[in-house]
């Protein structure tokens, strides 16, 4: 992907590149206080969402055409940089007719490449830096080909969105974080900055500051932050949202670490962690190894593979053995049932030749 950098000018890339706003703009007077509060804490891109997804009918969708304006007004009375979330190719006409400054693509929305690709089309030949959030389902390759779609259409200003997945069962997060998608995110696209949305992933006003922390200490660039003049009586997603004396009481409090921070004994565990991982993958291909040679004994012999009655009983020693050595035996269960998995895979694959 060739990319560009979606900084805008008078914004640095100093981390975090902060987004703050409302969850929705509801009234020009709830736009206006919030976004003058911003301001005056330092805040320079301003966040409303105008259309708004909901999961069951009957909430607040947002207030449409109208609360554009009010985006408008923000700029001119403030000089924040303004930002909405579009999903469809009438919502980019309308954000571009309006000199909205930034867009992102939602959760939903990037899920759903015919609609990704709509807003691709929509784009075409237009330089604005488009944001795409997570799919709410965590799968990378869907939220990387959300990319590639605008990429394709010409757009090089691209950065990510964390903002949490989906799950049936919400305990802590409203949005399981799985920061190792986003990792594997920045592995795969070095350049592509990254925000992280502790509000949503979150879903708690709580959460904002240690998920906002979390994201800083995986370096990510930024954070975008549900913020609200009076965040009781907010039209949507109240239970996340803090008022701008808030924020700036968190922002203050990050501790910002420099990636080139690194210990030298950083590295030096670093090193014995490798250390490690190399003599694991030498005793499991040594392993898989006699597993073979088992395979080939029991075709010789025509013995079935499976053999339960042996397979529990490893279960349960190893079970018990992990907890003398202080390991969790729900995770060494995990890890010698996969192990067990390839081995009969392989001996299936012996048998049957
Ligand atoms: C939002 O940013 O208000 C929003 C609807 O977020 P998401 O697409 O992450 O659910
Ligand atoms: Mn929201």
């Amino acid at each position: 992907m060739e990319l560009e950098s979606i900084l805008l000018p008078g914004i640095t890339a100093e981390r975090p590149i902060v987004i703050a706003g409302p969850c929705s703009i509801e009234t020009e007077e709830q736009t206006m206080n919030t976004a003058k509060q911003l301001a005056e804490k330092g805040i320079k891109i301003f966040r409303g969402g105008i259309w708004k997804p909901r999961t069951k009918p009957g909430g607040f969708e947002g207030i449409g055409v109208p609360g554009l304006a009010w985006m408008k007004q923000v700029k001119k009375e403030t000089g924040m940089y303004t930002g909405i979330e579009v999903a469809t190719a009438l919502h980019v006409y309308e954000a571009l007719k309006a000199g909205i400054d930034i867009l992102w693509i939602g959760a939903r929305t990037s899920a759903n490449p015919f609609a990704v690709q709509e807003i691709a089309d929509a784009l075409k030949g237009v330089d604005i830096p488009v944001l795409i959030k997570n799919p709410v389902n965590p799968d990378i390759e869907l939220w990387i080909g959300a990319f590639e779609r605008l990429n394709n259409a010409g757009l090089k200003r691209l950065g990510a969105i964390h903002r949490g997945f989906s799950s049936y069962d919400k305990k802590i997060y409203r949005n399981l974080p799985q920061w190792h998608i986003p990792i594997e995110l920045r592995r795969r696209f070095p350049n592509l900055p990254i925000f992280c949305d502790p509000s949503h992933i979150g879903g708690k006003r709580e959460l904002i500051a240690p998920i906002s922390q979390q994201a800083m200490d995986m370096n990510f660039d930024g954070l975008i932050i549900e913020s609200h003049c009076n965040p009781d009586a907010a039209w949507s997603d109240a239970s996340q949202q803090i008022t701008p004396e808030v924020l700036e009481y968190i922002l203050n409090l990050l501790v910002i670490r420099q990636e080139t921070q690194t210990t030298e004994n950083l590295n030096e565990l670093r090193k014995q962690i490798d250390e490690c991982d190399n003599n694991l993958l030498a005793e499991l291909a040594k392993r898989m190894r006699i597993a073979r040679e088992i395979g080939t004994y029991k075709k010789e012999h025509n013995m079935p593979v499976l053999q339960a009655g042996r397979y529990n009983e490893i279960l349960d020693k190893y079970a018990i053995q992990a907890t003398s050595c202080g390991l969790d035996p729900e995770f060494i269960k995990k890890v010698f049932e996969a192990i067990h998995e390839e081995s009969v895979r392989q001996q299936v694959e012996i048998i049957n030749k």
